[in-house]
């Protein structure tokens, strides 16, 4: 039974990089929140605080509404699983489980009730007998959560412990770990970079990019309704199409082709302060219908012309990649439409779907959001003399912002040590932590 709270917490490492910047939530009791994003942005350092293994340097972390900042990890009654789990060889599964317990000097009648229970969540049971080397990749990991299971933690941290799997075990482990979840009930923390896993087992979702928070929400209201272009570009697979032009009265205007996509009633209300203006008009590729559709008829208004390049068949979906002017546009459709490679169709937008974006705030415009904003841009130089770009959101100065920055830097000083080789320094042996760092261990 744990609440986790962060209050505005921020990490900025010993020279300089601020990795986390004002993160806060707070996290309800048994929920399972996923954090994702792409890598290096903060996903992992802010676990790490949480579990005390990196000092916070500014905010506030509360386990069950007390401040927790200073404690020690092993006061934190918290478990950790990392990608890399550590088994010991030498020990029976049931031992593995059992090791943690005992140095504890937890009665031997309560550690055999906890590790058969564990052992029964995991579907564990006919293998307790069994040494490590005799046990799948799966059931390996299995025993590796019963370790921190056992220990009845307030709450689960789970540092990609799926990645060494291969893709199949991992689609089988992904609803094994809800189902363990589900049973344990404990509040779990979990960060991914793959954003199938986080859709597939969050309950909420912590998108975050550049040490940023970017959306919390449940995946389903993340990918229907993205706070920015980058979520929206994140979130799902293929991509959202993004086509940049024009807002007019009732119209969008594709840049380049200078067609006319009609825009509804209903978000003309909330896109009004942006007539005149340049928006992006976002439409997943599922939501795009090809003109051979019957349902191409009734959304005839919203369509506009793509060149087909790449066609993708994958089973009962085919992705149509391609252009229309200078944007780039992916057509997810049934397999049984069929395309040729630089064929001119058309497909429409079901507007319903349609979201838009201030091009160059890059935020999406909603109901609750439509005054219309301008990205603040600054410029600087930094420490090499190189111009610096920077608006706080990400937009259309963006590209220029870092191709200005990497043209300047190249032949510059290489980037800090390796994340893996400062992870692998830094953990610590005060919290259950399931990684290979000993060398008696095995995978
Ligand atoms: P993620 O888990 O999302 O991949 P991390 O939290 O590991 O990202 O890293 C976030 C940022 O902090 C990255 O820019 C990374 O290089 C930097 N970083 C991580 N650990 C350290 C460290 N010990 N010292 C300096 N910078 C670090």
């Amino acid at each position: 039974m744990a609440t986790v709270q962060l209050a505005q917490v921020n990490k900025v490492y010993d020279g300089g990089v601020h990795a986390v910047h004002d993160f806060s939530i707070d996290i309800a009791d048994k929920e399972f929140i996923v954090f994702v994003g792409p890598s290096g942005c903060g996903k992992s350092t802010t676990l790490r605080m949480i579990a005390g293994l990196e000092e916070i340097s500014y905010g506030d972390l509360l386990i069950d509404g007390k401040i927790m900042n200073a404690a020690a990890p092993k006061d934190r009654d918290i478990a950790m699983v990392f990608q890399s789990y550590a088994l010991y060889p030498q020990m029976t599964v049931y031992n593995n489980m059992a090791y943690a317990l005992k140095l504890r000097k937890v009665p031997k009648e309560e550690i055999d009730k906890r590790v058969k229970e564990a052992a029964r969540i995991l579907k564990l049971t006919p293998y307790l007998d069994r040494k490590p080397r005799a046990l799948s990749g799966g059931q390996r990991q299995r025993v590796a959560l019963g370790r921190s299971i056992v220990r009845r933690p307030k709450v689960f941290l789970m540092d990609e412990p799926l990645s060494n799997l291969d893709a199949k075990l991992r689609v089988a482990m992904r609803s094994e770990i809800v189902h363990i979840h589900n049973e344990v009930g404990a509040t779990t923390i979990y960060v991914t970079h793959d954003q199938i896993e986080a859709m597939t087992m969050a309950s909420r979702i912590v998108v975050m990019k550049d040490g940023f928070i970017q959306q919390i929400g449940e995946p389903n209201e993340v990918y229907k309704n993205p706070a920015n272009m980058f979520v929206a570009g994140f979130i799902g697979t293929p991509a959202m199409n993004f086509l940049h032009g024009t807002l007019e009265e009732g119209y969008f205007v594709i840049d380049g082709t200078g067609e006319r996509i009609k825009i509804t009633p209903a978000q003309m209300k909330y896109l009004k302060n942006y007539v005149g203006k340049r928006i992006v008009y976002g439409i997943r590729p599922e939501s795009l219908i090809y003109e051979g559709d019957e349902r191409f008829e009734k959304y005839k208004d919203y369509s506009f012309k793509m060149t087909a390049g790449m066609v993708e068949l994958l089973g009962d979906i085919v992705n149509v990649h391609g252009v229309a002017g200078e944007n780039k546009v992916v057509l997810k459709m049934g397999s049984k439409y069929s395309v040729k490679d630089k064929a001119e169709i058309s497909v429409a937008a079901e507007c319903e779907q349609a979201r838009f974006f201030n091009e160059s705030t890059t935020k999406a415009i909603t109901p609750d959001c439509c005054e219309y904003e301008e990205a603040e841009v600054t410029q600087s130089l930094d420490e090499d003399n190189v111009v610096v770009i920077e608006q706080k959101t990400q937009g259309i100065f963006s590209k220029i912002a870092n191709a200005i920055k990497s043209a300047g830097k190249k032949n510059k000083k290489s980037e800090p040590a390796d994340v893996e080789d400062i992870k692998q320094e830094n953990s610590s042996e005060d919290i259950e932590v399931e990684t290979t760092e000993d060398e008696k261990t095995e995978q």
